[in-house]
């Protein structure tokens, strides 16, 4: 007969999960209106000091996404960067549908 029983634990141990909890975050932010070459059309830029801000990442970890995925930007006459919203949104967009869950440690 079959007896629902306790059934033996072997083995135990321990592993370590990593995984992102997606958070909804409304924020303000001032763009500049300018024609963006790459868009070809007038689009929302960002100076990457405000997106620092509005991302909450160092300006030079933000300028890095930016050059490696090739986002657009603008250099101002006073040297500062813009960054065009549109794509560097689109951007951001892809890599986060990257896995966002992972294994540490078996
Ligand atoms: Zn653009």
């Amino acid at each position: 007969m079959f007896k629902a029983g306790f059934m033996k634990i072997q083995k135990k141990r321990e592993i370590v999960i990593e995984f992102e909890r997606v958070q909804l975050v409304r924020k303000k932010a001032r763009t500049h209106l300018l024609p963006c070459r790459e868009c070809g059309r007038e689009t929302d830029f960002v100076a990457l000091g405000e997106a620092s801000a509005l991302f909450a990442t160092p300006a030079e970890n933000l300028l890095e996404f930016v050059k490696l995925n090739r986002c657009h930007f603008e250099i101002g006459a006073g040297g500062e960067i813009f960054v065009c919203l549109l794509a560097l949104l689109a951007r951001m967009k892809q890599k986060a549908n990257l896995s966002r869950i992972k294994l540490l440690k078996e």
